[in-house]
């Protein structure tokens, strides 16, 4: 059976793995994403180099931090684009990949890999319009529209959705560095510390903060859910481990709906439509697995 590489390189840290899917990693590493890209994009195939000695990969999947450009016609695809990331920003990151390696590779944002590999392997299976979220150092979404992995003019950036914010309630002003209060500015991990001085991890499950954090958390998801109309919606992300955080987010989103879309998923069976990973925590590094594997079978299409 054909082995994959695939690397999710996440603005912290990049995991790389080989392998075919969740019951099959031959061999996996993580290291943490430095100032310098080359260095960092170097480690990863030195990795990939190491493990491809007796069975050559079958192509290399890479989902990663952005915004990224993931139009293959365009000069730049594969390339991070205007990261505010030191030493990032204009980085090919899929060239070198390819040119060191020789294999076809896949390419896509962290989220749309998370999205698929939950696809294949996890929460979103059988369905074909979803859509994946990460609530950690960032806020990001992705997922499928029809099939197929959302791509536009470049990606979707959820992240940065604005939405009602009351000053009186809460003067926290976000901390996006484009936006302040958008969604991620309001909603990310590091807002629940910046707006409680408190650490997300410390605030105790009846702190006030998580009513706060259910009620933009639930806003954006209404948002999603007119615009895309998903069969499935996936939280993940760090602060998605406080799981008293589901409850609330599902009844938020049920009383903002207000009865507006009369559909059983969403008013009785809301537990399985709002829902955890069911790869957690490796929904990013088996997508990159996927997003490898989808490259090897569209070079074999065209060949
Ligand atoms: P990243 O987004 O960098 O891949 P994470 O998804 O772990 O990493 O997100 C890190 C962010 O999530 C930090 O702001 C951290 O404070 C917050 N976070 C991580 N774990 C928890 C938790 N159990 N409860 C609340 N917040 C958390
Ligand atoms: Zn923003």
């Amino acid at each position: 059976m054909a082995l994959y590489g695939g690397i999710e390189g996440g603005g912290t840290k990049f995991v790389c793995a080989v392998g075919t899917g969740p019951d099959n990693i031959v061999a996996e590493t993580s290291f943490p994403t430095m100032r310098d890209s080359a260095a960092t994009i170097a480690e990863a195939i030195a990795f990939f180099r190491a493990h491809s000695q007796e069975r050559p990969l079958a192509g290399v999947g890479i989902a990663s931090f952005g915004p990224v450009d993931p139009d293959p016609q365009s000069p730049h695809f594969g390339y991070i684009t205007t990261t505010p990331k030191p030493g990032w920003a204009q980085t090919d990151f899929l060239g070198p990949v390819r040119e060191a390696l020789g294999v076809p590779v896949g390419f896509d944002t962290d989220v749309n890999g998370a999205a698929l590999g939950e696809y294949r392997w996890g929460a979103a299976q059988g369905l074909d319009t979803f859509v994946y979220l990460t609530i950690g150092t960032g806020l990001g979404g992705g997922g499928m529209v029809n099939g197929q992995l959302m791509h536009g003019l470049m990606h979707p950036e959820m992240g940065h959705m604005l939405l009602p914010h009351d000053w009186e309630a809460d003067p926290y002003a976000g901390y996006c560095p484009y936006h302040g209060d958008c969604w991620e500015g309001l909603a990310a991990g590091p807002a629940l510390e910046g707006r409680w001085k408190t650490k997300g991890t410390e605030l105790p499950p009846e702190h006030p903060a998580w009513e706060l954090e259910a009620h933009y958390l639930a806003l954006g998801l209404v948002n999603i859910i007119y615009i895309f109309s998903p069969q499935r919606i996936i939280l993940g992300g760090g602060v998605m481990q406080q799981v008293h955080l589901f409850p609330l987010i599902r009844s938020k989103v049920q009383a903002l709906l207000k009865g507006y879309l009369q559909r059983s998923e969403i008013t009785r069976d809301i537990d399985q439509y709002i829902v955890p990973p069911g790869l957690p925590g490796r929904s990013g590094m088996l997508g990159a697995i996927a997003l490898a594997e989808m490259a090897a079978q569209a070079k074999v299409g065209s060949a």
